[in-house]
């Protein structure tokens, strides 16, 4: 008998789905900040991977996490990237105005049985290790102040990302029964991304390698709610010519929109494009069907991080 260990166990380059579904590709910011280089960066990549494909770019903005939103960050994040010359298709869709669908998908979990209520508080939990357990069998209440997680079991999930290569995570040893709702209320980062993803259609997700641990969390939720597995793209991360996360320099201010060819042309070369010395002072709108004709997820540094060049000037 042929074993269907590899589907069972393996996100396949296209989550299972039929051949002919048309590409959805989609960039997800979350508005605690204006975009910087490195969101650019990412950005890009989703917006030309989906171009490449001719599919579809959606533009979702992540509010889901109240406190951490800084006024007006939402709207300048889109003003800035129409400046920056990307064209998302349909509505810009918002976690804030889904709370109904993250609470069907926990009822859905609920009544599978893989959800229980934890009144531990952070202070009450060990560290970085896996969450042991405490209210697993304990069959609290659910309510106001008290956390819904959801039960893991052994056993690694693995996946191949289109750029980082496999990637095995046994979420029973690293995290453990991982939250799915907040104490304080809301949906779980995890939950909602997944949510969103299935609604829209995603087919594959591309996004910056920071999140590579948590999709196998991810992946998790979809088959407890029997919902598709996208393929994964997840590029280096930018980081400072020292290696230091983007601090309080001048990559991680504000994009510039007077200043759009340029930018765009120095996260092209990070992409691995190459741009010619002959695009330098080209319109965005030159940029960009430029850059689609000769893009290629092959070209990409696979790599988690990529640290920016030092200025030749300032040495910054
Ligand atoms: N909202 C997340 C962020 O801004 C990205 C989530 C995702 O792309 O899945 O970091």
């Amino acid at each position: 008998m042929k074993s269907s260990t590899a589907t069972a166990t393996t996100a396949t380059a296209d989550g299972g789905r039929p051949r002919t579904l048309p590409y959805v590709g989609r960039f997800a910011p979350s508005p605690t900040g204006d975009l910087h280089l490195g969101s650019l960066y990412t950005a890009a990549g989703a917006y030309l991977e989906s171009r490449s494909h001719r599919g579809r770019f959606l533009v979702r903005i992540e509010d889901l996490d109240r406190p951490r939103e800084v006024p007006g960050a939402a709207g300048r994040i889109l003003a800035t990237l129409e400046a920056f010359g990307f064209e998302w298709d349909g509505a810009v869709m918002r976690q804030s105005a889904r709370s109904d669908q993250y609470a069907a998908a926990l009822r859905t979990l609920t009544e599978r049985g893989l959800l229980f209520a934890c009144s531990c508080s952070r202070s009450q939990l060990p560290g970085s290790a896996p969450y042991p357990g405490t209210c697993r069998t304990l069959r609290l209440a659910s309510g106001p102040g008290v956390a819904l997680r959801i039960r893991v079991e052994p056993g690694e999930i693995v996946f191949t990302d289109r750029v980082q290569g496999e990637f095995r995570q046994n979420l029973a040893a690293t995290g453990g029964d991982f939250i799915v709702r907040r104490r304080d209320g809301p949906a779980a980062y995890a939950l909602a991304v997944v949510v969103d993803d299935a609604a829209q259609g995603v087919t594959e997700v591309v996004r910056g390698a920071d999140l590579l641990p948590s999709t196998p969390q991810q992946i998790h939720l979809q088959r407890a709610l029997a919902l598709p597995t996208p393929a994964y793209a997840h590029l280096p991360l930018l980081t400072e010519p020292d290696g230091a996360k983007l601090a309080k320099s001048r990559h991680s201010r504000r994009l510039d929109d007077a200043d759009a060819g340029a930018q765009l042309l120095r996260v092209f070369a990070l992409l691995g494009l190459d741009p010619p010395l002959s695009l330098t002072g080209a319109p965005v709108a030159e940029l960009w069907p430029w850059a689609v004709d000769r893009w290629s997820l092959r070209r990409v540094p696979r790599c988690p991080s990529l640290a920016l060049p030092r200025d030749p000037v300032t040495g910054s």
